[in-house]
């Protein structure tokens, strides 16, 4: 897609490797999440152990995969990278696997995506740090047990939801990250505006911060957007007025929604009168995917409080109406 405000990764976001924060003090917010990782990072660092293995859960560009390096760093010890839908067969996380050295931390985005045949030679790789394969086929098939190195594994998913129970069990440190607030925002874009040489006033990191969508990846790239229409306008400092105009033309409202957010509320408003109406429906309507809905869209709109997820199906609240301009129907709770 061509969204501004999606969270997902993009080519351009490769900048981000630079502003990724290198240590647990210089990561921003996620009070609680720091805290419980420090505590369990130097704890294993003491006995000379692997870290438990830890889940990170939350909506795109929330900072799992920096956690996730930040984590290696604190131990002291080797990262590996990789993602479930890249991993095809068995063979291909084996190798992963047995390239380990003791207590390296392998990470695996999108893990709720491995097929079933990778995912079932993990749980003995993290349980017991063997691996269980079968060599050969029909009656000369036999199982070879391969010991590993004691590793920690990162994994990162948007809902845990979408992980199998097993999956899900074996990990002990399950770390939920949560939207961002307007003041940890505003720090993100003052430090990277910082790293990146851009002079910004504190009006204008906090705009940027506000409209955000409660998301460092967003914030840094609003941050790059704003950059270019202030040097173009030949103004020498980011402010209130030159991030608001940028932003205004990057069609970023006052609150952080894009147009596929303003589309999506729009559509169940005035389509739906307000809902209930099934996400299916809303996808088809939108002809976005049903996960991209759920896990992208819908997330931000929920915590805002602009819609309300119910068993029947998706509700607008007033609030929605109202920042649409819209007449609040009489059936909607005020
Ligand atoms: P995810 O893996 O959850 O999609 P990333 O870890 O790739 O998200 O983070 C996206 C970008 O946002 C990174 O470039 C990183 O620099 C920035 N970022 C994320 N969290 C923070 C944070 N707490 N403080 C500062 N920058 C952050």
């Amino acid at each position: 897609t061509t969204r501004l405000v999606t969270p997902d990764k993009r080519e351009e976001d490769l900048a981000e490797a630079s502003l990724r924060p290198q240590n647990l003090a210089e990561f921003v917010g996620q009070e609680q999440a720091r805290a419980n990782l420090n505590v369990f990072i130097t704890a294993a660092k003491a006995r000379g152990e692997a870290l438990d293995h830890v889940l990170f859960v939350g909506p795109p560009g929330l900072g799992k995969t920096t956690l996730a390096q930040i984590v290696a760093r604190e131990l002291g010890v080797g990262f590996r990278s990789t993602s479930g839908p890249v991993i095809a067969k068995a063979g291909d996380l084996a190798a992963l696997l047995t390239n380990l050295e003791e207590r390296d931390v392998l990470f695996i985005d999108e893990i709720h995506r491995l097929n079933p045949a990778v995912e079932e030679i993990l749980y003995p790789a993290m349980e017991d740090y063997e691996l269980d394969l079968i060599i050969g086929e029909g009656p000369a098939a036999r199982s070879v047990k391969i010991s590993l190195a004691k590793f920690t594994l990162v994994g990162a998913t948007t809902r845990s939801g979408l992980l199998t129970t097993p999956l899900r069990d074996r990990f002990g440190i399950p770390i939920r990250l949560n939207f961002y607030t307007v003041d940890e925002l505003e720090l993100v874009v003052t430090r990277g505006a910082r790293v990146m040489n851009i002079p910004i006033s504190k009006d204008g990191a906090r705009e940027i911060a506000r409209r955000a969508r409660g998301t460092p990846r967003i914030a840094g790239r609003l941050l790059r957007r704003v950059r270019d229409f202030t040097l173009v306008a030949g103004k020498e400092i980011i402010d209130r007025a030159a991030a608001d105009h940028a932003l205004g033309h990057l069609e970023v409202d006052g609150l952080g929604l894009d147009q596929m957010d303003r589309r999506y509320l729009t559509v169940v408003a005035v389509n739906y009168g307000g809902g209930p109406v099934g996400v299916e429906t809303i996808a088809a309507a939108l002809s976005e995917p049903r996960d991209a809905i759920e896990e992208i869209i819908e997330p931000y709109l929920v915590q805002q409080g602009f819609i309300q997820r119910t068993p029947r199906g998706r509700v607008l609240t007033a609030h929605a109406f109202r920042h649409l301009g819209l007449q609040v129907p009489s059936t909607t709770n005020q």
